[in-house]
């Protein structure tokens, strides 16, 4: 844990001032910054993951749709019965939409989400050979599936780079000046050009872990965070340590993040259940 986790303010970190103040940054120094932050944030979520449960690409795709305006613990409550009634495509492209919509009601937008995910899977059964497909562009063809979804797709299922701008990630990125775009394509655009390919997944994960758990939308927890120093946006949240330790997000259902099934893979890499976030 960093000394912004153990509550030191960032002038007392002996790192400096919180980047942001002065003359402007150089794009090298950009650079270096962007990767620094990315290095501290590995070291706290060194556990970030995606926080959906699934087994294969076609859960992952499914699960994602269903995660629009709802948490991923919420999801992932409901894909085991979905999952368990209908395993395939083919099996969902066949459902009876009520069925279906009774299975997804907990997660909001049901009527919809149960359009989506039976649209996706006719697609699937009549386009893919009941495969998902493992390129961008004939994922974001499917029903209900845009870039961020098939970016979580490929990063996680398929292995390929690809950077999630999701609701944490376009506001995390704003505040560590990293981009001053505001349209996902052009921050994405933007990003890419900071760091090497093979990052890419990951450090989706770690900002997007950073947003869920410390940089809040409304009330970011200045005074807890690890980057601190690194960031020009420290003080738009609490800077009083006390205060803000008592604004982190814990972790959920006994295991790091919101997944109830870590998958076996995960837990033979070290994987364990996460202490609270600022208890060290
Ligand atoms: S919590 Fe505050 S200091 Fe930390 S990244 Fe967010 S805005 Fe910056």
């Amino acid at each position: 844990m960093t000394e912004k986790a153990s509550g030191k303010k960032a002038s007392e970190s002996g790192r400096g001032k919180p980047a942001g103040a002065g003359k402007p940054e150089s794009r090298t120094a950009l650079v270096r910054r962007a990767r620094r932050i990315d290095r501290e944030l590995a070291e706290v979520y060194s556990y970030a993951h995606p926080e959906l449960d699934f087994e294969n690409p076609f859960q992952l795709v499914v699960a994602t749709v269903l995660s629009a305006q709802t948490t991923d613990l919420r999801v992932n409550q409901t894909t085991p019965a979905l999952f368990a009634k209908y395993p395939t495509p083919e099996d969902l492209a066949a459902a009876n939409p009520e069925e279906v919509e009774e299975i997804l009601r907990p997660t909001g937008f049901f009527r919809a989400k149960t359009k989506s995910v039976i649209g996706l899977s006719k697609a699937l059964v009549e386009d893919f050979g009941g495969e998902v497909p493992g390129r961008l562009e004939d994922l974001v063809k499917l029903p209900g599936v845009g870039r961020k979804t098939a970016f979580v797709v490929l990063g996680n299922a398929y292995g390929r780079p690809g950077i999630t701008v999701d609701t944490h990630f376009q506001r995390l990125v704003r505040r560590f000046r990293w981009t001053a775009e505001t349209d996902p394509e052009k921050i994405e655009a933007a990003i890419s050009e900071l760091f090497p390919k093979s990052a890419w997944t990951d450090l989706s994960h770690h900002v997007i872990w950073h947003g869920r758990r410390i940089c809040h939308a409304r009330k970011p927890a200045c005074g807890a965070c690890p980057i601190a120093p690194l960031c020009p946006a420290y003080g738009e949240g609490e800077t009083d340590p006390d205060k803000a330790r008592k604004l982190l997000k814990y972790e959920k259902g006994g295991f790091p993040g919101q997944r109830l099934n870590p998958p076996q893979s995960y837990l033979d890499a070290g994987g364990k259940p996460a202490p609270p976030l600022g208890s060290a």
